[in-house]
């Protein structure tokens, strides 16, 4: 599906935020009555007032869904009844595809393309694929004498929070409720305070569906709070987390000092690009270098912020990336064109220009880019920044920036590459360049992420699993079968026959 402007501006103009938390199958103020301001990150202008809850919103919100738990109106419906049901909120979602495009777009900065062609379509397929599985998936027997059987059954955890970043609201959302509630489980959302609005609609329309009350809930608010409030109750079966690692460890001592509940960590990264000397395509591989740093304006966990490149051909790489560049125009997120839209806020779009300046001061030497830009709209952009002669040892090189800039190293041999790859606290996603394919097979192997794309920039698809080593993930992978495994508990039923 494309938008074209004329639609965009149907749409805007025929848009009402649901701004209030989604509680029990119920649209519902925060009990202190308060809320908080969300703005345009494009144009630094307010959007909407949304309902900001706390700690006793939270308390609310699991009852609802431990009560929905308990009386077995999801958690022990059919799956194939299930599915069904999901199938109808996916439809749902993609009938108002354009509608939550725009919000995104508006809310988010995100390029309004990105969010029609990727965005909402994978959140659409996502529900769908989960559903779809929801009846398919065995249970198994054990090898036991005859006296006795052994099942190993799975089952629904129970209560799963969800909090969630605000890179890609929808599609972060629909990573975690796709699994958790195709299992049978009850979810309460914690969007991004600066995103919540299209998980606030989704809610509405998972009620249209047919979800039971209580069963889906989304509680807007801030991380300090509604996110601290979720992640130390003491009757959430297990969160799943999308964000910072430093937030993610704080999961983890919430978990520690409230009920042990099952934690699961999506965090960061500071993703190598490996491109061999051997290779003969460079063009192939700057469109890919390209989309991988700038997608998103790089605020991607898989953003591929390190081009660690033979030295041969270093130079001849960077001119066809720089060449490329220049289309991924900088805008306003709703014009179709445009690639690159806003910076999600003021502050970390001054965290951004902050590492570029840092670059400088290290001795880095900046080619491309590194201003703030269309500062004039109120909105907060950076254009696509690259850095050559970077040395792994650079703040540039080894913390998250989280933005459009990429960092060029070299190296002379394989072994140097894998090093070089390696040496940072992250794990989430690598790609290698290389025509050989033994190389190709090598350095798959040796390189120490959950992801790793040959010849392409590649996050895999919902099929395939997706999730970090070292710091950047822990406890589970969201997309593929292997997401159902952190939303269920593994019992053993041992019968005497
Ligand atoms: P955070 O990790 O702070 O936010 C992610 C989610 O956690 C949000 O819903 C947030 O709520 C919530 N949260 C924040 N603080 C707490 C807390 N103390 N207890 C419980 N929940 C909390 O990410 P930021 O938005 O601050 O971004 C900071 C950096 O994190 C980025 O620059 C980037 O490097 C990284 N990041 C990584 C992402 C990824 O995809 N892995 C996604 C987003 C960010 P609230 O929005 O209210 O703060």
């Amino acid at each position: 599906m494309e938008l074209e402007k004329n639609v965009i501006q149907d749409v805007i103009a025929n848009l009402s935020f649901q701004t209030k938390a989604f509680i029990g199958g119920r649209t519902l103020s925060a009990l202190s009555g308060k809320t908080f301001s969300t703005e345009n990150p494009a144009t630094g202008q307010p959007l909407a007032d949304i309902a900001e809850c706390d700690e006793k919103d939270v308390a609310i919100a699991v009852q609802c869904a431990r009560k929905a738990f308990e009386d077995g109106s999801w958690s022990r419906m059919s799956p194939a009844d299930r599915k069904r049901i999901l199938f109808k909120f996916a439809d749902l979602i993609e009938k108002h595809e354009a509608e939550l495009a725009v919000t995104e777009s508006l809310e988010a900065g995100k390029p309004i393309t990105d969010c029609v062609t990727i965005d909402i379509p994978e959140t659409v397929g996502c529900i769908r694929w989960h559903a779809e599985a929801a009846d398919k998936i065995y249970d198994q027997i054990s090898q036991t004498g005859p006296d006795n059987i052994g099942m190993i059954v799975r089952e629904p955890i129970g209560v799963v929070g969800a909090v969630i970043p605000w890179n890609f609201p929808a599609l972060m959302m629909a990573w975690k409720i796709g699994p958790a509630l195709a299992t049978g489980n009850s979810v309460i959302v914690k969007p991004a305070e600066l995103t919540s609005l299209s998980a606030l609609r989704i809610a509405e329309l998972s009620a249209q569906a047919g979800i039971p009350d209580g069963v889906f809930n989304v509680v807007p608010g801030f991380g300090e709070t509604a996110g601290r409030a979720i992640g130390r109750h003491m009757d959430i079966d297990a969160v799943t987390f999308t964000g910072s690692t430093e937030v993610g460890r704080m999961f983890l001592q919430y978990a520690a000092e409230s009920n042990l509940k099952r934690i699961v960590l999506e965090c960061g990264g500071k993703s190598p690009q490996v491109v061999m000397g051997d290779v003969a395509d460079l063009d192939a591989v700057a469109s890919n270098a390209v989309n991988c740093i700038f997608w998103n304006m790089g605020e991607n966990c898989t953003a591929g912020s390190r081009l660690i490149v033979h030295k041969s051909i270093k130079d001849t790489l960077l001119e066809k990336i720089i060449a490329l560049t220049a289309e991924w125009k900088v805008g306003n997120p709703l014009d179709p064109a445009t690639k690159i839209g806003s910076m999600i806020e003021k502050p970390h779009m001054e965290k951004v220009l902050s590492y570029i300046e840092a670059g400088k001061a290290e001795g880095a030497k900046l080619i491309l880019g590194g201003n703030r830009v269309l500062a004039e709209t109120g909105g907060y952009f950076v254009e696509p920044t690259i850095f050559d002669n970077v040395t792994n040892d650079m703040k540039i090189a080894r913390e998250e920036i989280f933005g459009p800039v990429l960092a060029a190293i070299t190296f002379e041999d394989e072994a140097e590459a894998v090093a070089l790859a390696n040496d940072t606290p992250y794990g989430l996603a690598a790609s290698v360049y290389t025509d050989n394919v033994n190389a190709a097979h090598r350095l798959s192997r040796a390189l120490r992420a959950g992801t790793v794309s040959v010849n392409c920039y590649s996050e895999g698809d919902i099929t395939t699993p997706f999730g970090g080593y070292k710091e950047s993930g822990f406890g589970g992978r969201d997309n593929g079968i292997h997401a159902h495994e952190q939303y269920t508990e593994i019992k053993t039923i041992w019968m005497q026959l």
